[in-house]
């Protein structure tokens, strides 16, 4: 695995919408059936086609058919409903049904820029519960010290450093727990910390340190 999960997310110059790497009861009790469905189906799905319509508009600007003017809206929208479709690309990778560990190359990481893993897995679980209104919660490469950094994202895309690899995604929009765990964030956050494909984390961090992401 490498790019795999977000290059099958674009073909013949349209976003497109991936199928879950699982069933949609796969993810139980962590995730019900029905929220992981309105997740992929209706929120996803909508990401993806805002980005086409942003995208098509903007291609419209490019034609001459449109106002320039209308250019600072129209690239908004487009970073909000693309960014919405790679978070979500992740996101669906790196759960898994079962628990787990880092793998090597994670764990040493891990070790390097937070000190330990349960340090690290305190502070993202604090920054998931932190995300004031709609958010992410992310392990990522920072590009300057290529060590690892966890940031919260408000929506797809602000408060975002450039450059800034996500490994590790947590959606804390109401949409991904809401139905299943009412508004308790925090027992989704928790049982979240405890369903991360390790394996998939692994692999997007080694392709980073190969400089193939
Ligand atoms: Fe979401």
């Amino acid at each position: 695995m490498n790019l795999s999960c977000l290059k099958s997310g674009y073909a013949e110059g349209r976003y497109i919408l991936p199928p879950l790497p699982y069933g949609e009861g796969a993810l139980e009790p962590l995730i019900c059936a029905e929220t992981l469905y309105l997740h992929h189906d209706k929120h996803h799905a909508a990401y993806v086609a805002g980005a086409n319509a942003a995208l098509d508009s903007l291609q419209l600007i490019s034609d001459g058919a449109l106002s320039p003017s209308q250019a600072p809206a129209l690239t908004q929208s487009l970073a909000f409903n693309l960014g919405g479709h790679i978070l979500h690309m992740l996101y669906w990778e790196n759960l898994m049904s079962g628990a787990g560990e880092p793998l090597p190359a994670t764990a040493a990481a891990l070790a390097e820029s937070f000190g330990s893993y349960h340090a690290f897995m305190k502070i993202f679980a604090s920054v998931a519960l932190g995300v004031q209104g709609s958010g992410w919660a992310v392990l990522g490469v920072e590009p300057v010290s290529r060590r690892l950094m966890v940031t919260g994202i408000c929506r797809h895309q602000d408060v975002l450093v450039p450059g800034f690899c996500p490994i590790l995604v947590c959606d804390v929009w109401e949409h991904a727990y809401y139905l299943t765990w009412s508004n308790d964030r925090k027992g989704y956050v928790n049982a979240f910390m405890q369903h991360i494909n390790w394996g998939v984390v692994e692999n997007r961090l080694n392709c980073i340190y190969r400089n193939e992401y």
